[in-house]
C-alpha cells in the first residue's frame, strides 16, 4: 500500500493500489494494438459514464485545459458567454474566455450560496448568449449547482449548456441524455479532470461534447487553438490508433483501471456513497462545533468547506493534522484562514473517515478545545449507515 497519508483535499484524491499498479505498466507505443484497445475501452467507459451519444475527448492536461477546450470549441471570439458562478472556479471561466476575446458576462452568487435561477433567467432574457457555463460543484465553497432548475432556463434561451464537472464527475449524476423537462433540454458539454472524484492521479483532461455542441463546432470555421481544437482530436477519439499528439500512455492505463473500478461499483452506488459520505462528514464535524459553509440543501457530496469555531488557528490546525498523516486544504479568497476544505470523493471509504473524524477531534483537543470524539464518530456511523 503506497499511500502513507490520507489525502483528503478537494483533489487529487487518494489513489488505490490497483491504479498505481496500472500506472506502472510497461510503456508501449501509442500505436501498439494493445494500447489502442485499452484507450478505446477508456473512451467507451467514459461515454457510458456521461451516457452520451456525442464524442468524448481524453488528453494530457489538467481540468483547466478541459475548461479551455470546452469554451474554445463552442464560443468564437466576439461571441457572448454567460458565466454562472458560485465561487473561485466559476470565476475562472471569466478570465479564460476573455483571453480568447470572447464577450463575457457573469452572474455571481455570494460564496456559500446558490445562484438565484431568476437572475440567470433575467440575464438570458436581456440578450442572446452562445453558451452558459455552470460549475457543478465549486471547489472553493462546496456548493452544488441545481441542474434541475438551471438546464431548462439555459436551454430555453437557445444557449449551449456547458458544465464544469471537475469536482463532481463520477460522484454526482451528469447524464447527457437526460431530458430536463423537454426533449431538447440536455447538458451539451461536460468537462472534467482525472484527479478528483474519478480517483486517478492528476494529468488527464476529459471533455464530452453532445450532438448540439459538436454541431456548434462544425459551424465555426476555425478556432483560436491548435492542441485544444477538437477537430484535430476527433479522428483519434474515433480511432485511437491514429496520431495527432502522443497520448500519455501510462496515465491512460491508470484511467482505464479507474473507470473499471467506477463502473464495477456502479454509478448509482457511487453517487449514493458520495452523497452519504458528505452528509456524514458534515454532521460528524458539527458535533465539534464545526459548521459547513453551505447549508445541507446546497452542500456538495464531493467536498465540504468547514468554518472554524472561534479561536481555532488555520495553520496550526492543518499542520497538526498533517503531522498525523491527514491532509486537508485551506480555504480560498476571503475565506482563507477562516475555514478548511475536506474532500470526501473518489475511492475513499467510511473507515477512512472514521479515522479522519477521530484525528480532527484529537487535534482540537491538542489545541485546547473540547471535542466529543466518540459522539462525532457515532454520528458519522449513524448517517453513513454503518
Ligand atoms: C480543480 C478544479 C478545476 C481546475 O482543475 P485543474 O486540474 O486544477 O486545472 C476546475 N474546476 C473545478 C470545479 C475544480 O474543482
Amino acid at each position: 500500500m503506497p499511500n502513507k497519508e490520507m489525502l483528503l483535499i478537494p483533489g487529487p484524491t487518494p489513489v488505490v493500489d490497483e491504479i498505481y499498479e496500472a500506472l506502472a505498466g510497461e510503456t508501449r507505443a501509442h500505436t501498439d494494438p494493445r494500447f489502442v484497445a485499452s484507450f478505446r475501452n477508456s473512451l467507451d467507459m467514459t461515454k457510458k459514464m456521461f451516457n452520451t451519444d456525442g464524442e468524448v475527448f481524453i488528453f494530457a492536461g489538467s481540468g483547466t485545459l478541459a475548461m479551455e477546450m470546452a469554451i474554445v470549441n463552442t464560443v468564437a471570439p466576439g461571441e457572448k458567454l454567460l458565466v454562472v458562478s458560485h465561487g473561485y472556479f466559476g470565476d475562472r471561466f471569466i478570465a479564460l474566455a476573455q483571453a480568447f476575446g470572447i464577450e463575457v458576462e457573469a452572474v455571481q452568487a455570494h460564496w456559500g450560496t446558490h445562484i438565484d435561477p431568476a437572475l440567470v433567467e433575467a440575464k438570458l432574457n436581456e440578450k442572446p448568449f452562445k453558451a452558459v457555463t455552470v460549475t457543478h460543484v465549486d471547489t472553493s465553497t462546496g456548493v452544488i449547482a441545481d441542474l434541475e432548475k438551471l438546464v431548462p432556463i439555459v436551454k430555453k434561451s437557445g444557449a449551449l449548456f456547458i458544465l464544469d464537472g471537475v469536482c463532481a464527475t463520477a460522484a454526482v449524476e451528469e447524464d447527457m441524455s437526460k431530458e430536463y423537462g423537454n426533449s431538447n433540454y440536455k447538458i451539451d458539454v461536460v468537462l472534467t479532470g482525472s484527479q478528483k472524484a474519478i480517483g486517478v492521479p492528476p494529468g488527464l483532461g476529459i471533455v464530452a461534447f453532445g450532438p448540439q455542441a459538436l454541431a456548434a463546432r462544425d459551424k465555426m470555421e476555425k478556432v483560436p487553438a491548435y492542441y485544444c481544437d477538437i477537430k484535430n482530436w476527433l479522428p483519434i477519439m474515433q480511432n485511437p490508433g491514429k496520431y495527432f499528439a502522443t497520448p500519455p500512455v501510462n496515465m491512460l492505463y491508470a484511467y482505464e483501471k479507474g473507470m473499471e473500478i467506477l463502473l464495477a461499483e456502479g454509478l448509482e452506488n457511487r453517487y449514493k456513497r458520495n452523497f452519504l459520505l458528505g452528509k456524514a462528514v458534515r454532521s460528524a464535524l458539527a458535533v465539534y462545533g464545526m459548521k459547513a459553509l453551505a447549508d445541507e440543501e446546497t452542500a456538495a457530496p464531493t467536498l465540504s468547506c468547514i468554518l472554524y469555531p472561534e479561536g481555532v488557528d488555520d495553520i496550526t490546525f492543518r499542520k497538526l493534522l498533517a503531522d498525523k498523516g491527514m491532509i486537508v486544504a485551506g480555504a480560498l479568497g476571503s475565506l482563507a484562514g477562516k475555514a478548511f476544505r475536506i474532500g470526501h470523493m473518489g475511492n475513499v471509504t467510511g473507515e477512512m473517515f472514521v479515522k479522519a473524524i477521530t484525528l480532527v477531534g484529537e487535534t482540537l483537543k491538542e489545541m485546547g478545545f473540547e471535542a466529543d470524539i466518540d459522539g462525532a464518530v457515532a454520528q458519522f456511523k449513524k448517517v453513513y449507515g454503518e
